[in-house]
């Protein structure tokens, strides 16, 4: 039997900023969030699907090791990491649901029966395993984690909605996160929703109460808008201009003190500025900085402060097999963080082992350096597990792996949803048909030169072509 943590009460959302329902307005869905979780299990072609939401990506060595035998005893084998950090299972039997619920909820990974679904954070993953200063995102994931599980309102939110919390490198707020917290270097963190480029800057203590409200204040005006909106960015425009001002006023309500930071500013510490002082110097005060634009963690080894080595892994296109995941899991010295890039951090290792480690890892098939072809190289299902799938792009990409790597990522994609695909700028590989495929970069507003056309037939003698139009997109420099 399963428990929930008992809800509380939500926490208070100022309505009055919440601009007037609509009378009449069409919803942007047309059906019910479907968003597979770990009780809600999605059937597809190749059995069931579940997806476990991972705070911060964080899993002990224990609880992996659940995972695997789940996906050993129930599922395909396998398990998928996804752009969001957490982990899918595939392939489980029509009638597991309970047992595979009972596994995790034994494991530790099963908080909340009513809110496994809206757990989606991702967090810095090298945060405090790198020499970089940074801000404790790991404790926030946990605060807001427990802040979330115990928010009947939250318990709404869709199972699409997705907190980022970054340490200040610029990581994951990049992401295209609903609600971002970030670091400064002040100390400070700002608080910021959707693709706003402003934001409200309250203390790191704040920082999970705060994040939390600006949910609870985005499901008030989706309701208000009666437009069903999942997604900050689905917001129709008059409700989501009002969202920072009415979670802001939420905030001050809730006796959190804030700040208005304008877009893409981080202010000098220094009189006025104090942290969550809500001294409010306002906008025009602070010198504008771009925002920091930190990479995705790289593979290979990490000198950590402590001494120990964090090692940074991928997984080919995003599948690891119960084997490589049982590695990773022995290998760590502390709870493993799965990162939005599908990539899985090894904490903890002797300095003096890490090499060997290594080498275990890439001989079974794990990507451990920039230079491997399989670097960067993204996949959705695609057929035969999906329905929708026009393509075996698994077996596309694997082939096309060896004709060239470097560049930017790709992403094969066995129909127009993309699911899965990156974010920022990324070569989008679509299939159209059975053996076509359409070629060319997304992510960015500015065009690039690319050796092909926009649609290429893949046929046994012309694989190659495909192959070799997908390294040159990769690589064609930007005519601006
Ligand atoms: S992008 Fe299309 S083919 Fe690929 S997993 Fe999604 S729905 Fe299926």
């Amino acid at each position: 039997m399963l428990a929930a943590m008992p809800p509380t009460s939500p926490t208070p959302v100022n309505r009055d900023e919440a601009p007037p329902r609509a009378a009449v307005r069409k919803s942007v869905r047309e059906r019910g969030d479907a968003c597979p979780g770990a009780l809600r299990l999605h059937a597809a072609d190749d059995g069931r699907l579940a997806r476990l939401r991972l705070p911060a990506g964080l899993l002990t060595p224990r609880q992996a090791e659940a995972l695997a035998d789940a996906a050993e005893r129930l599922g395909d084998g396998h398990l998928d990491l996804t752009s969001r950090g957490n982990v899918q299972l595939r392939g489980l039997g029509q009638s597991c649901g309970a047992e595979l619920a009972e596994r995790l909820y034994k494991a530790g990974l099963l908080p909340s029966e009513t809110h496994e679904r809206v757990r989606n954070i991702v967090a810095s993953p090298l945060a405090g395993l790198d020499e970089l200063p940074s801000a404790d995102v790991q404790l926030w994931a946990r605060e807001l984690d427990g802040l979330l599980c115990a928010s009947a309102r939250a318990a709404a939110l869709s199972g699409r909605f997705l907190f980022a919390l970054d340490d200040g490198r610029g990581d994951v707020a990049a992401l295209g996160a609903d609600v971002t917290l970030l670091a400064r270097r002040d100390g400070s963190v700002v608080v910021r929703t959707g693709a706003n480029r402003s934001g409200l800057r309250v203390t790191p203590e704040n920082a999970p109460r705060a994040a939390l409200l600006a949910a609870e204040t985005f499901l008030t005006l989706a309701e208000a808008s009666g437009s069903g909106a999942w997604r900050v960015r689905e917001l129709p425009a008059e409700h989501g201009r009002g969202l920072e001002a009415a979670v802001r006023a939420g905030l001050a309500d809730a006796g959190i003190a804030t700040e208005y930071v304008a877009e893409a500013s981080e202010p000098e510490p220094g009189p006025g500025s104090e942290p969550g002082s809500g001294a409010g110097s306002g906008a025009g005060s602070e010198a504008s900085k771009p925002d920091p634009e930190g990479e995705p963690p790289l593979p290979g080894p990490v000198l950590s402060p402590d001494g120990t080595v964090a090692l940074s892994v991928h997984a080919r296109l995003g599948r690891l097999s119960v084997a490589q995941w049982r590695l990773l899991a022995t290998a760590a010295n502390g709870p493993l963080r799965v990162t939005p890039w599908r990539g899985v951090i090894v904490p903890g290792v002797a300095p003096a082992a890490a090499g060997a480690v290594l080498d275990r890892l890439r001989t079974a098939g794990l990507i451990t350096n920039p230079g491997s072809p399989w670097h960067g190289v993204g996949a959705c299902t695609g057929r035969p597990g999906c329905a929708k799938a026009l393509a075996d792009v698994r077996s596309d990409a694997a082939a096309a792996v060896s004709r060239g790597s470097g560049g930017l990522p790709v992403y094969w994609s066995g129909c127009a949803r993309r699911c899965g695909h990156p974010q920022g700028r990324w070569v989008d590989v679509v299939a159209t048909g059975e053996g076509r495929y359409d070629i060319s970069v997304q992510g960015d507003a500015r065009s690039i030169t690319t050796t092909t056309g926009p649609e290429l037939e893949l046929k046994p003698e012309l694989e190659l072509e495909l192959a070799d139009a997908v390294a040159a997109a990769r690589t064609t420099p930007l005519t601006r």
